[in-house]
């Protein structure tokens, strides 16, 4: 092939992939759109995730008859003229892309009618081809359809995640815009179901109980800190509500949602010595600098900035948050206190009772399940992984119990022995014999949004396991029976424990999943470390465990248990081997 210049139409396919590469940019850039045109509502529909349609139509500007065509040719905007215009942008656009990008991969349909005339326009395209255009005689402002997304880059429709997955980064993202501009009214369905709706009346917390739930709004700590012509506004969340990875950190740097993990280091820096390892806080912080401190032209989907002196941009965030949470107060927390203490005072009763929601205390005993074993695959009992008789001598640090068996000592770990017992005990029942235990009063609980999407398809493996669970009015799931083995936890904790964790990617289908939720809902169930057992109780422990296909780990893949043989004693006290 000899060398040669791209033509028009495939050079724009190509940088199309840069600005659009999945639905959720698509929103974000119309939404963008819709901000720069100082819309006080903006409505949008998504339906199958965004491929079938993303329609998003607001009350702004409007483009004028003689601009609709130009508007959607690359490289036109009308928001900067010179390059110097970038160093003091106050556009969320700037690089005249978006819709050229977007119409040349899909069938694009943009009615619009500016304030300032007395008609609208109509114009079609499909693949960026202009299909029609006509005067169109709608209310003043601009809605813009995007239908069969990538019907012309099979490549890049192959590469699309699932769509629960899809259908969460969109509502995300509408969340966090509706948050950074209150003031707007943000109305969003999906397959013609309303998601979220906000009033646009400018009270942040009010978008922030969308956000999170109702009661962790209540509880999030306002950040308003200022130094010199910078600002950072928002909220951080308290010591006691943490999360087990970063996703809920979210920066917005003049007006702009930015991802940025040195923003996000500093805020975590913040916390130092206030969260236990593995914890992670959630935030939605503004910052507000002169525009001549950021430059926003680093990538096209302008999701990452460079600050003009980052090492100061750093240490205001840190100083901001540090500053929110001491005047909260926080508590220092004092490890050994925590589990040990706040365990032993109410730890008598224990006969295998449910441990209840403890707000993430304990959390950082446990690891983040990522797989779990399937019980159609689980290994025979065999000589290898059985476990002997054991003779219990006791338990030690309220956490692990100690014995003896024919070849030495045996440490075992409380919490992921009882976790494996749970996990075998419930499946060895058959579906009849998962007796269902009938709430007298019926629990309702309301989700946010993303949380409810994911909930909703988990209704029929959930019905399997013994939850009653139907549809109860807005993102509000009612829950009638709870399976009678765990019929002891409190059945708002088992369903949020249900939905921990099915985040990014990892919606798993199939049986796969039935057994996902089982091994979460027994380690939420089984005993936690750092409590006290009676003696019957940790004979019976040991006994169940002894009964087990696999004792010797708990369904997520970690030990229950460390053998210490007599052979390796005695090296170790120097009675056999080299002196
Ligand atoms: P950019 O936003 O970078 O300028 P876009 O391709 O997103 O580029 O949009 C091109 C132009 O179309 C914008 O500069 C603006 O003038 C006009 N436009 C796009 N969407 C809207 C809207 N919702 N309301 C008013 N004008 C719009
Ligand atoms: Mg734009």
């Amino acid at each position: 092939m000899t060398i040669h210049i791209l033509s028009e139409e495939v050079a724009i396919k190509i940088a199309a992939g840069e600005v659009v590469e999945r639905p959720l940019s698509v929103v974000k850039e119309l939404i963008e759109n819709s901000i720069d045109a100082a819309a006080s509502e903006i409505i949008i529909k998504v339906n199958r995730a965004g491929r079938d349609l993303i329609e998003v139509a607001d009350n702004g500007s409007g483009i004028s008859v003689e601009d609709m065509k130009i508007a959607v040719q690359r490289h036109a905007t009308s928001k900067i003229q010179n390059i110097e215009d970038l160093n003091y942008l106050s556009s969320l656009g700037f690089r005249g892309e978006a819709l050229a990008s977007i119409a040349a991969v899909s069938h694009f349909t943009m009615q619009s009618h500016a304030k300032s005339e007395n008609e609208g326009t109509l114009l079609r395209m499909e693949g960026g081809k202009l299909i029609a255009k006509k005067i169109w005689g709608g209310p003043e402002g601009t809605i813009i359809r995007v239908e069969n997304l990538f019907f012309n880059t099979p490549a890049r429709l192959k590469f699309q995640k699932q769509e629960l997955t899809e259908k969460r980064a969109i509502i995300g993202l509408i969340q966090k815009y509706a948050f950074e501009y209150a003031g707007i009214r943000f109305f969003l369905t999906m397959d013609d179901k309303t998601i979220l709706q906000t009033s646009g009346n400018g009270n942040r917390r009010q978008v922030l109980s969308i956000i999170f739930n109702i009661d962790q709004a209540k509880q999030m700590i306002l950040v308003d800190y200022k130094d010199g012509g910078f600002q950072v506004n928002g909220f951080t969340s308290p010591i006691g509500l943490t999360r087990s990875n970063r996703k809920e950190i979210n920066f917005f740097v003049n007006g702009r949602w930015i991802l940025d993990s040195s923003l996000s280091a500093a805020l975590i820096q913040a916390y130092h010595t206030f969260l236990m390892v593995g914890r992670f806080p959630m935030a939605i912080l503004d910052l507000k600098m002169p525009l001549e401190e950021v430059d926003v032209n680093v990538h096209p989907a302008k999701a990452e900035v460079r600050f003009r002196n980052p090492g100061f941009i750093f240490s205001l965030v840190q100083r901001a948050v540090r500053q929110a949470l001491i005047q909260s107060n926080p508590p220092a927390i004092d490890l050994a206190d925590s589990i040990i203490g706040a365990n032993r005072a109410h730890s008598v009763d224990f006969a295998w009772t449910l441990a209840k929601d403890t707000k993430g205390q304990n959390d950082f005993l446990e690891q983040t399940p990522n797989s779990v074993e399937n019980l159609n695959s689980l290994p025979s009992k065999d000589e290898f992984t059985q476990v002997p008789l054991l003779r219990v001598i006791g338990q030690i640090a309220a956490t692990y119990l100690v014995a003896e068996g024919p070849d030495g000592l045996y440490l075992i770990d409380q919490h992921a022995a009882h976790e494996r017992i749970l996990f075998e005990k419930f499946n060895r029942l058959t579906i009849s014999e998962r007796a269902r235990q009938q709430l007298l009063n019926p629990v309702t609980l309301q989700l946010n949004a993303a949380d409810f999407i994911l909930l909703q398809p988990l209704f029929d493996v959930l019905d399997k396991l013994g939850f009653d669970i139907e549809e109860f009015g807005f993102n509000t799931i009612r829950v009638r029976s709870i399976p009678s083995f765990f019929a002891q936890s409190d059945p708002i904790v088992l369903l949020k424990t249900c939905i921990e964790n099915f985040e990014e990617n990892e919606s798993p289908l199939g049986s796969d999943l039935e057994q996902k939720i089982i091994a979460r809902i027994c380690k939420r169930s089984a005993v936690r470390g750092g409590q006290i057992l009676s003696h019957q109780e940790q004979l019976q422990l040991i006994q169940d465990l002894e009964q087990c296909q696999s004792p010797r780990t708990c369904p997520h893949g970690r030990p229950t248990m460390i053998h210490l043989s007599v052979d390796l004693l005695e090296r170790q006290f120097g009675r056999r081997g080299s002196q």
